[in-house]
């Protein structure tokens, strides 16, 4: 069977068919980030729809929806190659009627750390993977570890809303040097790259560390080496599911996330550890 490609909800609708299905939901600028989490999601289903959607909702006025990368003839080709059923992309005008007025609220968890510095994105974020899972009507849904409060988030959402959708957390893939994928890394210059890199660095050697403190200090003083090229917006060791700082006597897996700045560049990344008894 080849692959379907459905530009609106009755497109959709009529490709509908049977077994376990699995969802990737993907701003599109498809990468080996996304083909990993395709390939995690085929192993699981019997069928594999990716969803190509620039949320506008999702982005802050000051943000980089009108420049975010569209590379939709490749991502086809991707999607292909990964053996995936259905791509969904529909127009932003398909997906938001224009009165609308109900949204998902994220809560307080939807305001800290990420949500800290992109006021109203997490409302988005499940808003619009809210209206996927219905539209789509998945058995699974798989999430990069990448974006990890996102992915906290939407396991909040799917208990706190009672939503029959399995969902999965698939690995950060980065390149051999370290630097996590991104749609967002072609905007990097050779130099903005070399300064990025101080992202994966910072958590690498954090992590080598044992205490809360000694972690937080260790990729602090890494991110601080890069001086002025980078400009952190945040650096946190935290509970993976509610996204909460851990107490210096904390036991158990915990986050070390960073987002910072180069050049015009907003980038995150995250690494999970265990803190274990001293
Ligand atoms: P995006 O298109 O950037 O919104 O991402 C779509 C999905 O791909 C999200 O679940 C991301 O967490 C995931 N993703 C993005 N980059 C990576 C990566 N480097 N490794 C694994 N998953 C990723």
């Amino acid at each position: 069977m080849g692959l379907i490609v459905a530009r609106n909800r009755e497109e959709l609708a009529k490709a509908s068919g049977g077994g376990r299905l699995a969802l990737v939901p993907t701003m599109g600028a498809l990468h080996e980030g996304h083909r990993s989490l395709m390939r995690d999601a085929c192993a699981r289903a019997n069928r594999v729809a990716v969803s190509i959607f620039v949320n506008p909702l999702q982005f802050a006025p000051n943000e980089d929806f009108s420049r975010y990368p569209r590379t939709f003839d490749d991502d086809l080709q991707v999607c292909e190659e990964e053996g995936v059923s259905v791509v969904f992309a529909p127009a932003a005008e398909d997906m938001y009627r224009h009165d609308r007025q109900v949204s998902v609220n994220s809560g307080e968890m939807g305001r800290i750390v990420e949500g800290a510095f992109r006021p109203g994105h997490f409302d988005g974020v499940l808003t619009v993977v809210l209206k996927l899972f219905h539209l789509v009507q998945p058995d699974l849904a798989v999430f990069g570890q990448k974006d990890a409060q996102q992915l906290a988030m939407i396991r909040r959402m799917v208990a706190d809303l009672d939503l029959p959708i399995e969902i999965v957390g698939s690995p950060t893939v980065r390149e051999p040097d370290g630097l996590a994928l991104s749609s967002r890394n072609r905007y990097l210059s050779e130099d903005d790259r070399r300064v990025a890199l101080t992202l994966s660095r910072a958590l690498r050697v954090g992590a080598g560390e044992f205490t809360p403190a000694k972690i937080r200090e260790t990729a602090r003083a890494v991110l601080d080496e890069a001086g002025g090229a980078l400009d952190v917006d945040y650096l946190v060791l935290a509970d993976p599911a509610t996204f909460l700082e851990v107490s210096e006597t904390y036991e158990g897996p915990a986050v070390l996330a960073v987002a910072a700045r180069v050049g015009g560049t907003r980038l995150i990344d995250n690494v999970i550890l265990t803190l274990s008894p001293a």
